[in-house]
């Protein structure tokens, strides 16, 4: 991990924050800028700073992220009006956080990606 990582802080309660849904694999909560009336962070606990750094033995982690981010969307606003997942991969994308995180978006239409 990174010593000044602020999602490993969170995870080891060095800065607080809710956690919302906790499995083996990851944690969530609520990003702290929300960019819709639902907007949650989905983490892994082990930090990886880029999706591209995940070997296949921890894809694991991936499938326990998505199942928590699946739900959690569901408990936020049910299946009827959708939700959107996002990682922002790197510079390009303008990841902002250097540890692998899954946006959860949901509560208004989110338009056309771009
Ligand atoms: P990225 O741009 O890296 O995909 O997204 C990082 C997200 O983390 C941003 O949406 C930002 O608002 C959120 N964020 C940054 N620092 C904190 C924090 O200390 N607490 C919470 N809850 N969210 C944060
Ligand atoms: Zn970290």
């Amino acid at each position: 991990m990174a010593d000044d990582c602020i999602f490993c802080k969170i995870r080891d309660g060095e800065v607080p924050s809710d956690i919302l849904s906790r499995n083996d694999h990851c944690f969530v909560i609520r990003d702290i800028t929300p960019r819709a009336p639902t907007h949650l962070l989905v983490i892994p606990v082990q930090h990886f700073t880029y999706l591209t750094d995940l070997a296949p033995e921890f894809y694991a982690t991936l499938g326990d992220m998505f199942s928590a981010a699946k739900e959690m969307a569901m408990r936020e606003v049910g299946a009827g009006d959708g939700y959107r997942l996002v990682i922002n991969q790197g510079d390009d994308a303008g990841q902002q956080v250097p540890h692998l995180h899954l946006h959860v978006l949901a509560g208004r239409t989110l338009g056309a990606m771009g």
